[in-house]
């Protein structure tokens, strides 16, 4: 599969492990995304590769070993690993938004919801619309 930045400069390319996708509702996922969590698939170290625009890609370190990577150039957030010594499985986490095909992947699990923003909650029973406009959507 891959994924892809908004300014489209950076694509990966990974095979997903099939069982895992997951919100994480983490401080640190929060602050990555600008958003209230995040959304991660994976993939093993061999099946993950940056397949362009290795040059964009930035790197923040929140704690050590711990790497989260972004686009430089259009600040979309995109995958996140730890060191080996912090996880010898040596997974890629990737963010699900950002994938370019179509997929059937679903959310099994809400992690870290002990810090979920409270903003979040009721967010089912809101009311929906199309795109920004009054259209509402039952
Ligand atoms: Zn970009
Ligand atoms: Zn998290």
């Amino acid at each position: 599969m891959q994924a892809q930045c908004l300014c489209k400069g950076i694509v990966l390319d990974f095979t997903p492990v099939p069982d895992f996708c997951s919100h994480c509702h983490c401080k640190t996922c929060q602050k990555f995304t600008g958003s209230a969590f995040a959304t991660w698939i994976k993939a093993k170290k061999d099946d993950f590769q940056i397949l362009q625009g290795t040059d964009r890609v930035s790197m923040f370190e929140t704690s050590p070993g711990s790497k989260w990577f972004f686009c430089g150039t259009c600040g979309s957030s995109l995958f996140q690993r730890y060191d080996l010594t912090r996880d010898p499985s040596e997974h890629t986490y990737i963010c699900l938004a950002m994938l370019v095909e179509e997929h059937d992947f679903h959310p099994t699990k809400n992690a870290y919801w002990d810090t979920h923003q409270p903003w979040l909650d009721g967010i089912e029973s809101l009311g929906k619309f199309v795109g920004h406009t009054n259209q509402k959507i039952q």
